[in-house]
C-alpha cells in the first residue's frame, strides 16, 4: 500500500470534465512520484498511456470504459507500461541485473512481456499455468524471445502466485537474482488504474448524480484500484465487485468470511483465481471492516451460461460485442441496478445513476468463444495476427521452487 493517499483538491474535480487522458494522469499519480522531476514524469506518463481510453455509450444511461487499446489489447497494459519504465528508470540509476517474475492466468504475462521486451538489464520470466490460457494469450508471450523466458507451470494460477511469492520471499534466491515481481502485488502497477476511474468521470455528461463502476475481478487488482481513486476523492455511487464462479470476495461480502477456494476453469479466464491477493489492500482500506466495505462495494457472481446470454443480449441490443470478461462486468452492473441482493445501496438504476463498465479485453482476444456464442466471425486486429504466425517457445516446470530456480539459472 502506499504509505498515505493524499486528497486530491476540489479544484481537480471542478475542472475534470472534459479533460485529457495525460493531464489526469499527471495530476492524479504527482503525488506518488515525487522523486522524478515535472518534465520526467509527465514524459513517463505520456510514454505509457499512448493509447485512448474512451467511455463508449450503450444506452440506457449504460457505459463501458474501453481498457482495451494498449499493445496486447487488455487493460493490464495500463499498469504494466507504467510499471516497466519506472523499473527501467531504477535501474538505469543503480545498475544491476534484475529478473521480473510475473504469475499470469493469461493477460498479465503478454502485457508485462511485452511492456519489459528489449529493455537491456532485465530479464523476465512469465509463469503460466499450463493448458489453462488461450492459445492467442500464450502465443503473446511465448513467440517474444529474447529477455523474455516463458514458464509453462503443470497447476493453475493459485500455484503460479504461490510459486512468485515463495521466491520473493528467499533472501538469497532474491539477491542473487535480482527477483522483483510484476504481479498486482507490485503497487507500480496498481497506481496509473487509478486515473481511468478518474478519466471516466471527464467523459461522463456533466451535472448527473456520480457512477456506479462494475469491474470484472480476478486478483482484484483493477477494484483496489479505483477504491484508492475513491480515497482520493472520487465521487461514487458504488462499486460492484463482478466475478465469475471464482466468487470469494462476494462470499466474502455475504458472510463476512474470507474463505478463499481453489480456482475454478470459467470463460472469463482471466479472472480464474481462488485466492486474490489484492483482497487484503482492499480491507485495509476499510480498516479491516466488513460493514464499511459492504456500504461501498457490492458482490455480484455469475455463471458462464450467464455470461453468453449478456454477451448475446447486448450484441442483439446495442451491436456491441463484449469479451467474456466485460460481460460479467456487464452483469454485475444490471444486477446492481436491479437490487437483487436487497441491500440498503442497491437503489434502482433509472436514468439517474450512469453506471460505467468497465471492459477489460477486446473480444478477439477470446474470438473462439464469442464465435461460437455469436455465430459472426470476430475479425483479429494486424498486432495479434502477426504473432499468431510465430513459433512459441516454453519450459515445462512443476510447482515447486526447485524446478523454478533451475529454469531461471539455466
Ligand atoms: C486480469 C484480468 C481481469 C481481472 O483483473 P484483476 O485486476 O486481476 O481483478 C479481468 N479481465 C481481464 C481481461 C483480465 O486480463
Amino acid at each position: 500500500m502506499p504509505e498515505e493517499i493524499p486528497s486530491l483538491p476540489a479544484s481537480f474535480f471542478e475542472q475534470l470534465r472534459g479533460r485529457g487522458l495525460i493531464e489526469i494522469a499527471d495530476r492524479v499519480l504527482a503525488p506518488y512520484l515525487d522523486d522524478l522531476e515535472s518534465h520526467e514524469r509527465r514524459a513517463l506518463i505520456e510514454d505509457a498511456l499512448d493509447f485512448e481510453i474512451p467511455l463508449i455509450e450503450l444506452g440506457d444511461g449504460t457505459y463501458v470504459l474501453e481498457l482495451f487499446h494498449g499493445p496486447t489489447l487488455a487493460f493490464k497494459d495500463v499498469g504494466a507500461r507504467f510499471m516497466a519504465r519506472l523499473v527501467a528508470r531504477s535501474i538505469r540509476e543503480r545498475p544491476r541485473a534484475l529478473t521480473v517474475l510475473v504469475a499470469t492466468s493469461g493477460d498479465t504475462g503478454s502485457a508485462v512481456a511485452q511492456a519489459f521486451f528489449g529493455l537491456d538489464g532485465i530479464r523476465v520470466a512469465i509463469l503460466y499455468p499450463e493448458g489453462k490460457v488461450s492459445r492467442i494469450q500464450e502465443q503473446q508471450f511465448t513467440t517474444l524471445g529474447g529477455n523474455v523466458r516463458a514458464l509453462a507451470v503443470q497447476g493453475d494460477f493459485d500455484d503460479c502466485q504461490g510459486l512468485v511469492k515463495e521466491a520473493l520471499v528467499e533472501p538469497e534466491l532474491r539477491a542473487e537474482l535480482g527477483l522483483t515481481s510484476a504481479n498486482s502485488i507490485n503497487v507500480a502497477r496498481l497506481l496509473p488504474q487509478m486515473v481511468y476511474y478518474f478519466y471516466a468521470m471527464a467523459q461522463l455528461p456533466t451535472g448527473g448524480p456520480s457512477p456506479v463502476f462494475s469491474t470484472p475481478s480476478g486478483n482484484f487488482g483493477n477494484l483496489t484500484a479505483g477504491l484508492m481513486a475513491r480515497a482520493m476523492g472520487l465521487g461514487c455511487s458504488g462499486f460492484v465487485a463482478a466475478t465469475n464462479a471464482n466468487d470469494s470476495v462476494p462470499r466474502y461480502l455475504e458472510s463476512g468470511r474470507f474463505e478463499p477456494r481453489p480456482a475454478r476453469a470459467t470463460i472469463s479466464s482471466a479472472m480464474d483465481v481462488g485466492d486474490p491477493s489484492n483482497f487484503q489492500r482492499i480491507l485495509e482500506l476499510f480498516g479491516g471492516d466488513a460493514e464499511r466495505l459492504r456500504a461501498v462495494v457490492s458482490g455480484s457472481r455469475h455463471s458462464d451460461e450467464e455470461t453468453r446470454g449478456a454477451i448475446r443480449e447486448v450484441y442483439k441490443k446495442h451491436g456491441y460485442v463484449l469479451d467474456p470478461h466485460t460481460a460479467v462486468g456487464y452483469l454485475g452492473l444490471r444486477r446492481w441496478s436491479q437490487g437483487r441482493q436487497g441491500r440498503r445501496r442497491l437503489e434502482p438504476l433509472g436514468e439517474e445513476v450512469p453506471g460505467v463498465v468497465l471492459a477489460t479485453a477486446h473480444p478477439a482476444k477470446f474470438r473462439e468463444e464469442i464465435e461460437a456464442t455469436l455465430g459472426i466471425a470476430i475479425e483479429i486486429p494486424e498486432r495479434l495476427a502477426r504473432c499468431l504466425e510465430l513459433p512459441g517457445k516454453s519450459i515445462p516446470i512443476r510447482p515447486c521452487l526447485e524446478d523454478l530456480e533451475a529454469a531461471l539459472r539455466a
